[in-house]
């Protein structure tokens, strides 16, 4: 085929997983069962939460009208008297024109009349009390001064000296607010909220007067929650709070208009939620400026002088916060929920391994009772644990497997020797990998059938050897076969290493050792396996078995060959195979780490 028209390579190959499957009834119901739960949960919350719309934030516009009359008892001085004296206030009085989507009530209020530009005593406290003119200091004022010093000190009232100051006088005395609030009665003012939103996305505008509104209605909770006029006494009683407390000193009111619209036509609702809630800070003490005031000044002439009036202003204001969604269905969103769920299908099997994982290992080793019920479970899992994982370590240069004939596991040592003997140190245990029959079926059929001829030299040998084990073995040795190591003196410790952890026999005194390892006609055929047209009655035909021979050793004493390319060989088992294929000259190079 001409070049131009091969697919690229990544073109010819496709990765897929594969799969343990665990044959077991109660891990499949568990699994049945936690996908059915996964599908109703993915289902309620399509059709609760509406994830199979769009949704879009809305975009509003708000509008007030607050209306109402109060009868306040003002305080004036007329004659050097003090009297009540009634007036009205109307929406004009009470309501200032503010920013954004709030409206203000005026609640309270204290007033400084007749003020006018020229020099007066300042009002006392304790930064403007003064003895002498020393204590004052000519043009000198602060943030909170209410006008520039002169540097005089004169008489305020009775004997109090003041600083006189240049200023709006007479200077704005910081009295006490009045108890109860002037406009006590404003709880009972209304208030007229018109909201239009809009969702652009959906082309859809709406208000929250609806076609059957009543003009005389006024907002209950449960008896008229779409009424958008509200009663100012109402809205406090719904956050819990007294309106004539409040008054007292102003505050901040939030009124939350809630639109949760689902504009699809089959379950078409959109109407407005009213909720209310207090936003100023209403624990604070006198001393952190509770509530919320203001000032506010009223200019007129007199006989040619500009005079004001000078009014702090309490009252509440109310913020009107619109927030909500359109939601109508929108097939990308139904097709993006469905992709976003599907990784929740797995958590049933993530569910499981983890089941599998706690009571399997950590379990069997807390299970005292080993052939009780749940032990059962634990070794079971056990099972499954070492079929699905595969431990792999970091292939270092210090690492190295130990195996000892009387001991069931391997053991693992990652760590420089520091002139210890391999055979002392502890090392981590690790499981012997199962033995493959299939394998060792074949191996058997390699192997000669005849039983070993005690009358060939080699095998009197041998069996000499193991009868009478060295008495100058070296001290680490346990089986009496081992020998002290050649290699030069900082690696002599890797090959202190015997084939048994306690006295005993040797393992190269076993059949399989000399049938497996020793044996010339096994050996060459495994290299004639490897390289069938490899020649072996060269000289080097003896360092080829030799090095055949400790991998045979390798392979039977350590199972897989992630493990043999790091078992160390016992002295005894390396020395018995270097005398049955020897080196013509020169030393054994030992053990060589693969990485
Ligand atoms: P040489 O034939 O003169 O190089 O010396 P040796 O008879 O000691 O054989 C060296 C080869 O055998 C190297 O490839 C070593 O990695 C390997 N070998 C030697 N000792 C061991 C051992 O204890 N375990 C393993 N797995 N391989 C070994
Ligand atoms: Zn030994
Ligand atoms: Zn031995």
């Amino acid at each position: 085929m001409p070049a131009r028209c091969q697919f690229p390579d990544m073109c010819h190959s496709l990765e897929i997983r594969k799969v343990i499957q665990i044959q077991n009834l109660w891990f499949g119901t568990l699994k049945q069962l936690l996908l059915m739960g996964t599908l109703c949960y993915i289902c309620f919350a399509l059709v609760t939460d509406k994830l199979y719309q769009k949704k879009e934030s809305v975009i509003s516009s708000v509008h007030t009208k607050v209306k109402g009359l109060a009868e306040v008892k003002e305080e004036t001085i007329e004659n050097g008297e003090k009297k009540a004296v009634p007036t009205v206030f109307d929406t004009a009085d009470y309501t200032f024109p503010l920013q954004g989507n709030s409206f203000f009530v005026m609640t309270n209020f204290l007033k400084t009349k007749g003020q006018q530009r020229g020099l007066c005593a300042e009002y006392p406290t304790h930064r403007t009390l003064c003895h002498s003119d020393k204590n004052c200091k000519q043009g000198w004022m602060d943030p909170q001064s209410k006008g520039i010093q002169t540097g005089k000190c004169v008489v305020y009232e009775g004997n109090q000296k003041t600083c006189e100051v240049y200023a709006w006088c007479p200077t704005e005395a910081t009295a006490k607010v009045p108890r109860p609030a002037l406009l006590n009665s404003a709880e009972n003012f209304t208030v007229f909220i018109k909201n239009n939103i809009d969702f652009p996305g959906h082309n859809y505008t709406m208000r929250n007067i609806l076609p059957d509104f009543n003009k005389t209605c006024t907002f209950h909770k449960t008896k008229d929650p779409l009424c958008p006029i509200f009663r100012l006494g109402d809205i406090f009683q719904e956050t819990g709070d007294n309106f004539s407390e409040v008054a007292i000193q102003g505050g901040i009111m939030g009124i939350e208009i809630y639109w949760d619209c689902n504009l699809d036509s089959w379950s078409y609702h959109c109407r407005p939620q009213y909720r209310f809630r207090r936003l100023d800070d209403k624990i604070t003490n006198e001393s952190l400026y509770p509530g919320y005031n203001f000032r506010h000044a009223k200019y007129y002439m007199e006989n040619g002088v500009e005079k004001r009036t000078l009014v702090k202003v309490f009252g509440i204001r109310f913020d009107i916060l619109v927030f909500g969604t359109g939601g109508k269905f929108h097939i990308i969103s139904l097709i993006v929920y469905i992709g976003s769920t599907l990784s929740y299908f797995g958590l049933a099997t993530v569910f499981i391994d983890f089941l599998i994982n706690t009571y399997s290992s950590a379990c069997c080793r807390s299970c005292v009772y080993r052939h009780c019920k749940c032990c059962e479970g634990c070794v079971i899992n056990e099972y499954y644990n070492r079929k699905k994982c595969e431990v792999i370590v970091v292939p270092n240069q210090t690492l190295k497997y130990v195996s000892f004939v009387d001991e069931a596991h391997i053991r693992m040592v990652d760590e420089q020797l520091c002139g210890r003997s391999l055979q002392d140190v502890k090392g981590k245990k690790v499981p012997r990998p199962s033995m493959d029959f299939r394998e060792l079926s074949r191996l058997r059929l390699s192997l000669p059938d005849a039983r070993p001829n005690p009358e060939q030299p080699e095998q009197m040998q041998l069996l000499t050897e193991v009868k009478t084990p060295r008495s100058s073995s070296p001290a680490w040795c346990r089986c009496g076969n081992c020998l002290p190591s050649q290699l030069p003196k900082d690696r002599q410790c890797l090959e202190e290493l015997c084939c048994r952890k306690e006295p005993g026999t040797c393992i190269t005194a076993s059949e399989l050792f000399r049938e497996l390892v020793l044996s010339r006609r096994a050996l060459q055929f495994f290299l004639l396996y490897q390289e069938p047209l490899l020649t072996l009655d060269t000289d080097a035909a003896d360092s080829l078995l030799r090095h055949g021979a400790y991998r045979c050793y390798a392979t039977w004493r350590f199972g897989s060959p992630d493990l043999a390319d790091f078992a160390i060989l016992p002295s005894c088992c390396r020395w018995r195979i270097r005398n049955k294929f020897p080196k013509s000259e020169g030393q054994y190079s030992g053990f060589k780490s693969p990485y």
